[in-house]
């Protein structure tokens, strides 16, 4: 893994790693009503977002050859208000970098929001709309809108994400075990919407094993979609490299080996039988590395 899109408590220490390990990432700084360790309500997030970013942002370009970038969180429908939505989504857009948020996760939260039905996946939102939906109407789903899961998703949300230019991460391992759903990947990619892959946190998901999620996710992508043919080895490639990439805004400098760009790679080892015989570098790369 040569980048990664983080979201979590205490982002100062994660950003000390990025620097010091060499890698490359986004860092979300959390936003939720509630207080925690580190912030003591929606507003106090939201403040330590910004003083976050101000503190490294130019710290980061001039002495960590920009490999520090920056993302403001709000967790999920379920524990952030419209109105903090909205104060994060206008940080998004102030300091023009990814809102990073996790929705659509269950069918309780899509149903529970849009018809207004008591219980924990319930949105904070007092519209009776499907979460993606109020977003829209929020005008909060656009290019910055990173909506990690959208495990359960319909033909008008795939719409409204493929018509705002939000990006989607596929997070299969962490759907299944969750019994979450089933992201529609092979119709998001057909409608033109950027999906890229990720794992989801350890609390949902044993294994943060990047390979194992592009395996899965190209099979599963073909189980959803009824088709042995859908999500072709090089589209499950492009969701773990360049898809990934241009979700956190930096398909034009990182996700592909191109003249002009970064140079990220990594380098897998082929010398081992489980890689043997290579008929197709892409397939092994997919299915067995
Ligand atoms: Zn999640």
């Amino acid at each position: 893994v040569t980048c990664l899109n983080d979201m979590y408590f205490f982002p100062e220490q994660t950003a000390q790693v990025v620097i010091e390990t060499g890698v490359r990432a986004t860092v979300g700084v959390p936003v939720l009503e509630f207080p925690s360790t580190f912030a003591k309500g929606a507003d106090d997030y939201i403040a330590k977002t910004e003083a976050f970013i101000l503190k490294w942002r130019d710290d980061s370009h001039a002495k960590h050859q920009g490999r520090l970038g920056f993302a403001i969180a709000p967790h999920a429908p379920y524990t952030v208000s419209d109105d903090s939505f909205q104060k994060s989504h206008a940080l998004a857009v102030k300091y023009d970098v990814p809102m990073h948020v996790h929705v659509h996760e269950t069918a309780d939260e899509v149903e529970y929001s849009a018809k207004g039905k008591a219980g924990p996946a319930r949105h904070q939102s007092q519209h009776l709309l499907r979460p993606i939906a109020n977003f829209k109407r929020m005008g909060v789903l656009d290019r910055h809108l990173i909506a990690v899961h959208v495990a359960n998703a319909t033909k008008e949300d795939i719409r409204d994400l493929q018509e705002g230019g939000a990006s989607v991460v596929h997070c299969p391992n962490s759907n299944l075990q969750l019994v979450s759903g089933l992201c529609p990947v092979g119709r998001m990619l057909d409608a033109g919407v950027n999906v890229a892959l990720g794992t989801d946190s350890t609390a949902s998901n044993d294994s943060l094993d990047m390979f194992g999620e592009l395996k899965l996710a190209a099979a599963l992508g073909k189980m959803v979609r009824g088709d042995s043919r859908s999500l072709t080895v090089a589209a499950a490639l492009e969701m773990a490299t360049i898809n990934g990439a241009r979700a956190i805004g930096l398909g034009a400098e990182i996700g592909s080996l191109e003249a002009g760009k970064s140079a990220d790679f990594i380098a897998v080892r082929t010398n081992v039988p489980e890689m043997q015989p290579i008929f197709s570098i892409e397939r092994q790369l997919v299915y067995s590395a």
